[in-house]
C-alpha cells in the first residue's frame, strides 16, 4: 500500500519549491505574524522571519547542484546568522536538522521526508526545551508530524498525506489560543498570554501548508 508513496518521494526541485513557497507565505503574512507577536511578545516575529527567509532566498539563488541536505542546511544557517531572538535560531535548527539525514541526496522517499521532519522537530525541542501545550511552534509541528506519519501508514499518497499534515498543524495552531505560555517571551505574561494565538505556531502552520502546496502534486519529474 505505502509503496506507491515510497516510489513517488520528493525531488530536489520540490523541496526547493517548498522553501520558496514558505518565503512567499512569510512575506504575505509578515504583518499578521508581527501583530500576533505584539499581543504576547515583542511584535517582531513577522519581521524576523521575513528578514531571515529573504536572506535565505538570496542564498538559494546562488546555489548550484541538487543536494537536498545542502539546500536545507543553507536555509538554516542563514536563519541562524541573520535572525535574532528565539524564533530565528529555532527555525534555523529546524532546517539544519531536517537537512542532516538528506545530506548528498537529490531525492528522498516519503518515509525519509518523515524522518527528516522528525529530526528537525527534535532539534527544535532539544534547543528550546518546549513540551507540547507550552504554546510554541512545537504545538503546530508535532501534530503535523504525527498526522503525516499516520496518513502515510494508512496508504495515502504523499500529496494527500501532506494536506492532512497541514490540517493538523492548523488545528495545533488554533489550539494554542487558550493555552498559557510556558516558554519564550510570552511566558513572561503568565495567565495573560491565554486567549492569543501563538505567532511561532502560526508560522509553523504556514511552513506545513507550503509543503502541501508544493510537494507531491506530481507536476515534477
Ligand atoms: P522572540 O520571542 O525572541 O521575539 P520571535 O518573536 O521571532 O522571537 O518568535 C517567537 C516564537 O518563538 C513564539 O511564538 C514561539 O512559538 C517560539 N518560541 C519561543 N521560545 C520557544 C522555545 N523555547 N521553544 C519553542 N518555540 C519557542
Ligand atoms: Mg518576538
Amino acid at each position: 500500500m505505502g509503496q506507491g508513496t515510497d516510489e513517488a518521494g520528493l525531488s530536489y526541485d520540490e523541496v526547493r519549491r517548498w522553501v520558496s513557497e514558505f518565503v512567499v507565505a512569510i512575506a504575505e503574512n509578515k504583518a499578521y505574524l508581527t501583530e500576533l507577536d505584539s499581543a504576547i511578545g515583542d511584535a517582531d516575529h513577522g519581521i524576523n522571519m521575513n528578514r531571515g527567509m529573504q536572506a535565505a532566498m538570496a542564498k538559494l539563488d546562488g546555489l548550484i547542484g541538487d543536494d537536498i541536505g545542502g539546500l536545507l542546511k543553507t536555509v538554516g544557517m542563514t536563519l541562524v546568522s541573520t535572525v535574532g531572538g528565539a524564533g530565528g535560531p529555532l527555525y534555523g535548527t529546524l532546517f539544519i536538522q531536517m537537512g542532516a539525514p538528506a545530506a548528498g541526496k537529490s531525492r528522498v522517499t516519503a518515509e525519509e521526508w518523515v524522518a527528516m521532519l522528525d529530526s528537525g522537530i527534535q532539534g527544535v525541542i532539544k534547543r528550546g526545551k518546549a513540551e507540547p501545550n507550552d504554546k510554541t511552534m512545537v504545538d503546530a509541528l508535532l501534530p503535523a508530524l504525527e498526522a503525516l506519519r499516520s496518513a502515510l501508514a494508512d496508504g495515502l499518497p504523499l500529496a494527500d498525506a501532506l494536506k492532512r499534515s497541514a490540517g493538523a498543524a492548523e488545528e495545533g495552531m488554533k489550539a494554542t489560543i487558550p493555552l498559557v505560555a510556558r516558554k519564550g517571551r510570552a511566558s513572561y505574561l503568565g495567565e495573560r498570554s491565554a486567549g492569543h494565538q501563538d505567532p511561532g505556531a502560526t508560522s509553523s502552520y504556514l511552513l506545513l501548508k507550503a509543503a502541501a502546496e508544493s510537494i507531491g502534486s506530481g507536476s515534477d519529474g
